[in-house]
């Protein structure tokens, strides 16, 4: 079974040919980073009209560098949600063209349960299994028990950790998006400030980012005021060890309540070193040795065709859900959509 699919949901375009599920046989990914850099974030406007000038591009260099035709595919599938409404559009409209005039069923895909199965192009997942989603729109917990089946059992209460990083970016002066940079900073300094950890000790399985961010901000520009310079390696491994501290913290009392063999780290934060190393250390301080840590590779870290395809594959097994031309755009899709993979 051969998959093309299509990613539009914020600043990458990117069009892939996924076979069975597992093997990529292209992944062309067009970012607009360049032209939202000077904004500091992403501007929807702009996104939707760079997805149309590269949509097409994009899809025929797929199918090209998979050596496919159009009339080797099986099915083709799309990001329906969440994302940017008129980014989200364009990779709709695409995918029904596609469709229509190939006479191919649609999958419709939730973005973040792509960010999950992107591990899946990496490793066998095997059920139930715990994912990390960290990203710049979100940071959940998800337990999954079966294949498709996600349950949200931790969430931000605020910042996504993706978005926070990239706002502490602005104040240190590092273009966006700014976690890889920030990264490489914070392996460069020390744990000097102590930023708070909120909520770590509660009972529960959520996140707050918003306090960190503004403590952060607030010493740079109490620092600003009295004429201090600050050591920016030091900040950004301050900022990086109270983030790591909270993540790794949470994951370790998501895994004591629900014992799983394979816990996922997804989303662009997934990349992170720090989170890489510590949860690691982590795993192997609290004895969860039987835990296999599973990354996706740095390029199926943030937004890419090949994550949909791999999670379109499971729509395509069970053969739900799948989309008519009426398909549309949800911007806040929630997980709920695939609630009826109950079976699997
Ligand atoms: P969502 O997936 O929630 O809709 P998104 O698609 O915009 O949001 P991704 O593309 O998955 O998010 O991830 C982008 C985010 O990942 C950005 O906020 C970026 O700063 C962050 N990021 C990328 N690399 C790293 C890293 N090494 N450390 C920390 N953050 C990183
Ligand atoms: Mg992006
Ligand atoms: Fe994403």
């Amino acid at each position: 079974e051969l998959i093309l699919a299509i990613e539009s949901s914020c600043d990458e375009t990117s069009v892939a040919v996924i076979e069975d599920g597992k093997h990529i046989l292209s992944n062309i990914i067009a970012t607009q980073i360049n032209s939202h850099k000077r904004f500091g974030g992403v501007v929807p406007e702009v996104a939707s009209r760079h997805h149309v000038e590269a949509i097409t591009i994009c899809a025929q260099d797929a199918l090209d560098e998979a050596q496919v035709t159009y009339e080797d595919l099986t099915a083709v599938a799309v990001t329906m949600g969440p994302g940017l409404v008129g980014a989200l559009l364009i990779g709709i409209s695409a995918a029904k063209a596609i469709s229509f005039a190939h006479n191919l069923p649609l999958i419709p895909v939730n973005h973040m349960a792509g960010h999950i199965y992107a591990a899946n192009l990496v490793a066998d997942l095997q059920y139930p299994l715990l994912a990390l989603l960290v990203s710049g729109g979100h940071t959940e917990i998800v337990y999954m028990k079966a294949a498709g089946v996600f349950e949200i059992i931790g969430d931000t209460r605020d910042d996504a950790v993706g978005e926070a990083y990239d706002k502490i970016g602005r104040v240190l002066g590092v273009p966006y998006p700014a976690g890889k940079t920030i990264d490489t900073m914070a392996h460069q300094g020390q744990d000097t400030f102590n930023f708070p950890r909120a909520m770590l000790q509660e009972e529960n399985l959520d996140f707050s980012f918003s306090g960190l961010k503004s403590a952060f901000i607030n010493t740079v520009h109490h620092a600003d005021q009295k004429h201090e310079t600050l050591n920016k390696n030091d900040l950004a491994a301050s900022f990086q060890a109270s983030v790591t501290d909270i993540l790794v913290g949470k994951i370790i009392r998501a895994l004591k309540a629900y014992p799983v063999k394979q816990l996922v780290v997804a989303g662009g934060v997934a990349a992170n070193q720090g989170l890489r190393e510590q949860l690691q250390l982590a795993l192997q301080a609290e004895q969860l040795t039987d835990v296999t840590l599973i990354f996706p590779p740095l390029r199926l870290c943030g937004d890419n065709g090949a994550m949909i395809g791999a999670a379109a594959h499971v729509q395509w097994v069970k053969q739900q859900p799948l989309a008519g031309l009426d398909l549309n755009a949800d911007p806040s899709l929630s997980f709920d959509y695939a609630a009826d993979y109950s079976g699997l």
